[in-house]
């Protein structure tokens, strides 16, 4: 078993001129205070990072191995746990802008990040591409051009995932389908005789053996449905990722998984199961392939906890609800959005009327 990790994640990085504190800066692997201008230098982990053993991680005392306490906010309206890594006065709920109380901060185990995949984008470059967005946008009302974002609601936020690893064998049944053609005579709508060329499918049963390494499943540790982030803006490279270090996630909002390492697993093994139906089918070969039974065994199962980046925005827009989200590494955009009734009724008219004329004119 392995000893008791170093409790890392809490401490605070005040700056060594002014007392103010460090945070990091998105693109570089430096710690700055925005007051006196100081930077400081992260020290980053050389070793590779690190997969954990899973099956001693699924029995409680094993998971107590890698973990350690950190405090929490729970949202009491979405139910989302965050956890901020500042010295906050105000501070609203980064999915749905609900005001958090700092006083209700508990204190919750967690197992350690193994990676994080760092900011890569600034607070500002993200309202800039939401402007961007905004303006772009057809049928959107004027007004909504107009309004500014209020930079309090966007927030950075490092979003929990799993990632497992398995060496995956499997043993199928099932059978292959070949293509092969026959001429068919048929009668015509006038009653002469014609001949077609028909496509046939001869199967023939087989079975086989698969195996493979499965490398970084990933799988969304967050249950949260109010505002998830849309698949467009969920893919961030994971060849980017550090090992973890908590000064990453200085200045930034950390949410804490809320699917628990059992429940991402069971997903990760559907997942695997797909991969190992895939393998299978490409194993069979032909045109077409049927797998009737798949049996999958996976050893060696490792896993890590990550934090992928991603700016969220809640914003208001005439009593509607509407979130918006920057992936925080490559920037990709994507949001829910409203349509102005009114530009959309004048343009359809205005369509209706060219159409009238023109019937007009070709008369
Ligand atoms: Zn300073
Ligand atoms: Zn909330």
């Amino acid at each position: 078993m392995t000893e008791p990790s170093i409790q890392k994640s809490e401490l605070k990085k005040a700056c060594k001129n002014c007392g103010a504190e460090l945070k990091y800066k998105p693109g570089t692997t430096t710690i700055t205070c925005e007051y006196c201008g100081n930077q400081e230098q992260i020290a980053l982990e050389t070793d590779p990072i690190k997969e954990l053993p899973l099956r001693q991680f699924l029995q409680e005392k094993g998971a107590q191995a890698n973990s350690e306490e950190i405090s929490i906010l729970h949202c009491k309206n979405c139910g989302a746990n965050q956890h901020v890594e500042e010295n906050y006065k105000s501070l609203h709920c980064v999915y749905c802008g609900t005001p958090l109380i700092r006083e209700d901060a508990k204190t919750e185990q967690w197992i350690l990040p193994g990676a994080v995949l760092p900011f890569q984008l600034t607070q500002q470059e993200a309202i800039l591409r939401f402007k961007k967005w905004v303006n772009g946008l057809w049928w959107a009302p004027n007004d909504l051009k107009k309004a500014t974002l209020d930079p309090q609601f966007t927030k950075g936020l490092y979003l929990p995932y799993w990632t497992f690893d398995a060496q995956l064998y499997g043993q199928y049944s099932g059978a292959r389908g070949d293509y092969y053609y026959e001429t068919q005579s048929y009668k015509d709508s006038k009653g002469r005789r014609q001949t077609r060329r028909v496509r046939k499918t001869r199967w023939i049963p087989i079975s086989g053996n698969i195996s493979g390494f499965v490398d970084d499943t990933l799988i969304n540790a967050s249950k949260q449905h109010t505002g998830k982030v849309p698949r467009g803006v969920a893919l961030w490279n994971l060849k980017k990722l550090q090992s973890f270090e908590s000064s990453f996630l200085a200045g930034f909002v950390t949410e804490k998984y809320t699917i628990p390492l059992k429940d991402g697993h069971l997903e990760a093994q559907e997942e695997m199961r797909r991969i190992a139906d895939t393998w299978a089918r490409r194993d069979i070969g032909g045109d077409e392939q049927r797998v009737n039974t798949l049996n999958i065994n996976l050893e060696e199962e490792t896993f890590k906890h990550i934090l992928l980046p991603v700016y969220i925005s809640a914003y208001r827009y005439k009593g509607n609800e509407y979130s918006f989200f920057v992936n925080g590494e490559n920037g990709s955009i994507s949001g829910k959005r409203p349509y102005s009734f009114w530009k959309i009724f004048f343009a359809v008219l205005a369509g209706i009327l060219l159409f009238g004329l023109v019937y007009l004119f070709s008369k």
